[in-house]
């Protein structure tokens, strides 16, 4: 099979779909891929390092899309891509239909087969190909926060971890799922006075097996996140309920209460923020302040750090990739946990969620 590798052209995107190791291991299996001229250059991998591969460089991203079988993305296609797919193509990326009308019209009128990076799942749970960039997030939550509660960059300039006869900062993380696991291990790490809420007990039992007492956790409700706010000085948002917008458990209220100069970090605004006071920021303009606390809300965190990003996603994309370089569309027939990655087949929406969505019939 060809495989074809554009150049992200979404601004300010510097991930790339395959790095060159993965290139080589599709090449070992007899696939020719084709990688678009500089497509590795926001995360470091040159031309040359994608030919000793075994990739063939090309000049646009046209001849790509002209001749591969297969296309392996990571954000969304951009209107000039879409109008590039063709009948029969496999696109295979992030796309996030559901908000998105024009671009699940122009896959539908393409005739391609999308596979949704985000829509994927597995035998054990969850969402594979999402849970990379959730564990990026989550450690980089931790890194924002601290660099935020320095007093130069407007916080209350308290020190994470303290020092040896000075407490620690209080991090307070809602939610303990994906996200809020990475960010207690980093927060930890760095000798922070960190406590978990979520509402799942599981979740509960289940970190405070990984992590020991020097973790807390508590059961969510309105009572236990005020308390733990008003006393936080980093505050990480990392709350998801599957299908829904994030319910707004920061009240307007609760942060007014807070300490002046303590940050909160809503990585769920992705999914409207589960603050009241939250609203998308961009890597530009991170934060702003509500009642002398710090927002940070950046919708798009694992793109501050492309590297580390690129290579998470290829990590988890790469099974995936091979089978269905090997199979085609029988590796959606063998895998139905593949299968549910399927959002677009030959003019017909094939998401569920989606369909219902933008009023396509099912
Ligand atoms: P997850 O499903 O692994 O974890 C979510 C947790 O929230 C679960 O443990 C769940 O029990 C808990 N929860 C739900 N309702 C709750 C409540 N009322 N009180 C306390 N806990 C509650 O999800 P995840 O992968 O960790 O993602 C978390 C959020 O981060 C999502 O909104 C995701 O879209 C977002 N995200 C954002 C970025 C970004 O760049 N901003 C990047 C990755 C993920």
């Amino acid at each position: 099979m060809k495989i074809g590798v554009p150049k992200e052209i979404k601004v300010r995107e510097y991930r790339v779909g395959l790095v060159p190791a993965n290139v080589h291991e599709i090449v070992k299996r007899g696939h020719a891929v084709w990688v678009e001229k500089n497509a590795g250059a926001g995360i470091g991998a040159s031309d040359d390092a994608y030919r000793a591969a075994g990739a063939t460089i090309v000049e646009d991203a046209e001849a790509i899309y002209a001749a591969a079988d297969l296309i392996v993305k990571v954000k969304e296609p951009q209107r000039n891509e879409r109008r590039m797919l063709k009948l029969g193509q496999i696109l295979f990326t992030y796309l996030h239909l559901a908000p998105d009308p024009d671009q699940t019209r122009d896959l539908v009128t393409s005739g391609a087969t999308c596979i949704g990076y985000e829509t994927v799942t597995s035998p054990h749970g969850g969402l594979p190909l999402l849970a990379p960039m959730s564990e990026v997030a989550g450690r980089l939550a931790v890194q924002a926060g601290a660099y935020f509660l320095e007093e130069a960059h407007g916080g209350r300039g308290i020190l994470l971890g303290g020092v040896p006869g000075v407490a620690p900062a209080k991090v307070v993380i809602l939610g303990g799922g994906v996200v809020g696991a990475q960010a207690a291990d980093v927060a930890l790490g760095m000798g922070a006075d960190v406590c978990v809420l979520d509402r799942n007990l599981d979740v509960l039992r289940r970190l405070q097996q990984q992590f020991g007492h020097s973790l807390k956790t508590v059961f969510s409700t309105h009572n236990t996140i005020t308390q733990h706010c008003c006393e936080a000085d980093l505050v990480i948002g990392s709350i998801l309920v599957p299908g829904a917008e994030a319910p707004k458990l920061i009240s307007r209220e609760t942060v007014k209460q807070m300490q002046p100069g303590s940050v909160i970090v809503d990585v769920a605004i992705d999914q409207g923020g589960c603050c009241e006071t939250s609203r998308p920021t961009t890597h530009d303009a991170p934060t702003y302040i509500v009642d002398g606390v710090i927002h940070y809300c950046v919708a798009n965190m694992p793109g501050s750090v492309p590297r580390t990003s690129t290579y998470a996603l290829n990590n988890a994309t790469l099974p995936y990739v091979l089978a269905l370089a090997d199979k085609g569309l029988h590796a959606l027939r063998d895998d139905p946990f593949l299968r549910e990655g399927l959002n677009v087949y030959r003019g017909k929406v094939t998401n569920r969620a989606v369909a219902e969505a933008l009023g396509y019939g099912f």
